[in-house]
Formats: structure tokens, C-alpha cells, sequence
């Protein structure tokens, strides 16, 4: 644990401000001010007049010292208070000066939150141009420009897939999740659970979506309000029987208003072990051709290791087998860093992807999330150090260049090893357009089903209220209709003009 001792006092939120920025630099860092203690002494200040504000760190640590200035005019950005900007000089020089200290350079500058495109689209709907777009972002939050470039890219790839992104606040976009796998995978902290069938749990959860379903459907149908995408995630959608998701395909028909004016429909079929032809067969007869194939890494230690159960050889397999019944758009996602991999099996796993070349392919970086078997034993796992991570997203990159991809979303976790980046790669005009909507909060997302999240934005003010189902399947079975009543006073809310239409 690296202690960081700050001369001055701040509030909380500000003290949390700066473990972010510290924790860019440090496994795990603690900010204090206490200046008792030992560590790291950090003193900040700032000086201001009526036009200039200017920043000032100086650290002092082992006998040595770093100091380092940021000024800029004072804001007249609506858009940005006076304690934001406050806090952005702040973060610029305490960040410099632990670049100095520790000679790593952070190419997101002082960004900390997960997705950075979306300051990128705000500068742009405040009338930048990407030149401005890209200036703002390296003067004001010192992202390298190869990373602003990137984002440009991001941006203009998102407008051809959706023309209207800006324009999209009185649809919504639903995600159903379902929350079965065969096996639960080691890094895994999304809401999966081992199906085995016994005990009729399976078959109540999908009662309950049923009832979601139809009722979510009925209000949106009643309003006529437009859906613009549907995203089946989970868990493994394609873990439940052909004909429970036949069922349940047709319930979402029914139920849905203007099905064939919806943009894309995805199933996750994560898992290649949950893919059969009699599933395929389904998806087929439902007009649904989008799905994802995770093959996570091609190395068969690899996927015992994270628990996976399934081949390398029943990837390559049943990608093959969805390609040749027709699966038009196929997503994989590939995962940097996976516990023993190094830059060879990183590159054997793209040299696999080229012979299938997918639609899309999203290029993780594995985080240690808190909850994951793999964070609890982390001391189990051996994984690549900083460095190779970032070769293998050079990698990566090159290798999507080479083969036709461009990127298309973005996004950061915490804990992220080598503090890099999620980058969502498709051929042009295969992006997965909830994706993009998703990562951008461009519209309102109805989640249905077990541990599913719903983000209910106002299309007025953007503000978005963050609403989750249980996780647990045996919670979601008993409280699934209070769920959908409180769903819908959100949906009441934040839709007030919406009126039934006879
Ligand atoms: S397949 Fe995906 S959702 Fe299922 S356990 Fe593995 S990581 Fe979790």
C-alpha cells in the first residue's frame, strides 16, 4: 500500500479524486493528511486572479523533489464549475508530478472514469469541431493524442452507424439478461449461475421473464413508444433449451411494439458449448442473426484455468457451425492478460481470429474486479506485467488495422491492469449498435430479467437514475412484479408526456 500525504486538507469527494489518479500509478495507494505518517508528502496550492488560475504540486519523497505548474484562463464554460475546474488543475499537477516520480506517463491523463468518449461526443454537441474536440482534451485532461485521435475515430465510425445517436432520448433500448452458464468462469462477477436443471429454479426465472416481458411491452405498446435495440446478455443466453428460447422470442414478438422497425436484436452465445443447430435453428426462424461467440483466449490451458469447461477446437467448431446455418453478424471477444498469457499466446489467438474474421471483436483488457474468484486469489494467478499488456493492445490494433476493423466503442474499467483501455473493433457497418448506445447513455435502457440494469434517462435534462433487477434467480422469482411496478414509475417519470394511445 503506497501512502500519499497531502499537505492540505480536502473534502472527501477530492481525497477520492486523487486515490483514483494515484491509483494510475500504484497497485494500491491510500491518500492521507496526516502528515505524521510516512510516504509520499504531496503539497498542492493553488493561486487565482480574476482571469488566470494556476495549479502547483511539489512532492517530496526519498530525499528527492518533483514540482510541477498548470494555469489556464478561468472557465466560461457553463458546462463547467468553478470547483470542477478547481479539481481538473488540482488533478493535472498532481499527476505530473507523479509521472515525474515514477516515470510511467498515463496516456488518459487525468481521465478516471470509464468512458471517455462521452466528453468527446459533449464537446461536440457544444458546437467543437474534432480539432477543438481533440485540443480540449489533451490541453484540458492531458490524454496523449493518439488516444484523441482514437476517440475521433470512435466518434465518426458511431455517427455512421447511427446518424441520429443525439436524437435517440424518447426511444429505448431493452437488455434482457438471463443469468445461467454451464460453469461460472474464474474472473467472472456478472450474474451467472451453474445451470442444473433439477430443482425448477430455470423454469420459474423464465416465468418471470415472461411476465416482464409482456408487461414492459404492453406500456411501451400502449405509449407507442419506439424500441431501438434488444440486447439478450446474462450469463449465457443460449444456456436455456431451444424451445424456451423459442418461447420466449415469441413472447418478446408479441409483446415488443414495432419489432421490425427495431434497429438489431443480439443473443450472446458466450459460451460455445451452450450452441447447438436446434438453437441456431431458432434464432433463425426469429430474424435473429447477431450473436457472440466468446472464445476469450485459443489457448487450451488458459480456458481450463479461468474454468471455462469448454475447447479451443468447440469454438473454432461451433463458430463455424453458426457461420455455415447462417449466422450473419458474429461477435468475439478476445481478453488480454489472462492468468500464464504472454505476447505468444496473445498472437496465436489472433492469428485464430483471422482465419474466422469475425464481424466484430472486442478487445478486453482483464481487470481484477473485486468480486471475481480471481481477484480473492490472485496470488494463484500469474498474469503479464504492464508492459506486455500494453504490447499486446499494439498488438491488437495493428493486427484489427491489418484485417479490416475499425474501432467503434471504448470503454475503462477500474483496476484494469496496465490502466489501458476495452476497444469494441468492427468490419465498417458491423458495429453492434446497443454497444454504442450503452456506452454513450444516448437513450434510456430497460433492463429485464435476473441482475439486468436499467438506466432511465431523462431525455430533457440526460440525467440518468440507475435501477438493477436481483441477481439471484430465487430473489428474482419472488419479487419480480414489485420490480416491474417500479420499473414503470421510472418509466412514468422520466415519460411524462407519453399518453395511451387507444
Ligand atoms: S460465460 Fe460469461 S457470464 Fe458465464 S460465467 Fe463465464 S464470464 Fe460469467
Amino acid at each position: 500500500m503506497q501512502k500519499i500525504i497531502l499537505t492540505k486538507t480536502f473534502e472527501q469527494d477530492w481525497i477520492r479524486m486523487f486515490t483514483h489518479l494515484a491509483n494510475l500509478f500504484f497497485e494500491q495507494s491510500k491518500v492521507i493528511t496526516d502528515t505524521e505518517e510516512e510516504g509520499i508528502l504531496v503539497d498542492l496550492s493553488i493561486n487565482q486572479n480574476d482571469s488566470t488560475i494556476a495549479g502547483y504540486a511539489h512532492l517530496t519523497y526519498n530525499g528527492k523533489e518533483y514540482s510541477a505548474t498548470f494555469s489556464e484562463q478561468v472557465t466560461t464554460d457553463s458546462s463547467e464549475t468553478e470547483t470542477r475546474q478547481l479539481k481538473r488543475i488540482y488533478s493535472h499537477v498532481f499527476l505530473e508530478v507523479l509521472e515525474q516520480l515514477t516515470g510511467m506517463k498515463q496516456s488518459w491523463g487525468i481521465l478516471t472514469g470509464i468512458r471517455p468518449m462521452k466528453l468527446f461526443h459533449k464537446y461536440r454537441q457544444q458546437g467543437h469541431s474534432v480539432e477543438e474536440a481533440k485540443r480540449l482534451l489533451m490541453e484540458k485532461h492531458r490524454i496523449f493524442e493518439e488516444k484523441s485521435e482514437l476517440l475521433a475515430t470512435i466518434e465518426e465510425v458511431q455517427l455512421k452507424a447511427i446518424p441520429d445517436l443525439h436524437q435517440l432520448q424518447n426511444d429505448v433500448s431493452i437488455y434482457i439478461g438471463i443469468p445461467f452458464c454451464p460453469t461460472k468462469c474464474a474472473y467472472c462477477t456478472f450474474p451467472a449461475y451453474a445451470i442444473h436443471r433439477k430443482n425448477g429454479r430455470v423454469e420459474s426465472f423464465l416465468d418471470g421473464l415472461h411476465e416482464e416481458i409482456r408487461e414492459i411491452g404492453k406500456w411501451l405498446t400502449e405509449r407507442n413508444i419506439k424500441i431501438t435495440t434488444i440486447y439478450f446478455g446474462g450469463g449465457t443466453p443460449t444456456s436455456i433449451e431451444a424451445d424456451e428460447m423459442d418461447a420466449l422470442y415469441k413472447t418478446m414478438y408479441d409483446s415488443f411494439p414495432h419489432m421490425k422497425e427495431v434497429r438489431e436484436v443480439t443473443v450472446e452465445a458466450g459460451r460455445p458449448d451452450t450452441i447447438t443447430p436446434a438453437k441456431i435453428d431458432v434464432l433463425k426462424k426469429w430474424g435473429i442473426d447477431r450473436i457472440s461467440v466468446n472464445p476469450q483466449s485459443y489457448t487450451d490451458e488458459t480456458l481450463k484455468a479461468i474454468g471455462r469447461h469448454h475447447s479451443v477446437q468447440e469454438t473454432i467448431d461451433k463458430f463455424w457451425l453458426s457461420r455455415n446455418m447462417g449466422m450473419k453478424n458474429i461477435n468475439m471477444d478476445l481478453i488480454i492478460g489472462l492468468p500464464n498469457e504472454g505476447l505468444d499466446e496473445f498472437r496465436h489467438s489472433l492469428d485464430e481470429t483471422e482465419k474466422m474474421q469475425p464481424e466484430s471483436l472486442t478487445v478486453h483488457t482483464l481487470s481484477f474486479k473485486r468480486a471475481s474468484e480471481m481477484t480473492r486469489n490472485k496470488e494463484k494467478y500469474k498474469v503479464a506485467d504492464r508492459e506486455t499488456v500494453e504490447q499486446m493492445m499494439q498488438m491488437g490494433e495493428q493486427w484489427t488495422k491489418e484485417n479490416g476493423y475499425v474501432p467503434y466503442y471504448l470503454y475503462r474499467q477500474k483496476n484494469i491492469l496496465g490502466n489501458l483501455e476495452n476497444v469494441g473493433y468492427a468490419k465498417p457497418g458491423e458495429e453492434s449498435l446497443y454497444n454504442i448506445i450503452i456506452m454513450e447513455e444516448v437513450q434510456t435502457i430497460i433492463g429485464i430479467g435476473c441482475g439486468a440494469s436499467s438506466k432511465f434517462m431523462d431525455p430533457t435534462t440526460g440525467k440518468i437514475t440507475q435501477f438493477q433487477n436481483p441477481k439471484d434467480p430465487a430473489a428474482y422469482i419472488l419479487t419480480f412484479e414489485e420490480y416491474i411496478d417500479k420499473k414503470i414509475e421510472h418509466l412514468e417519470r422520466i415519460f411524462p408526456d407519453a399518453v395511451v394511445v387507444e
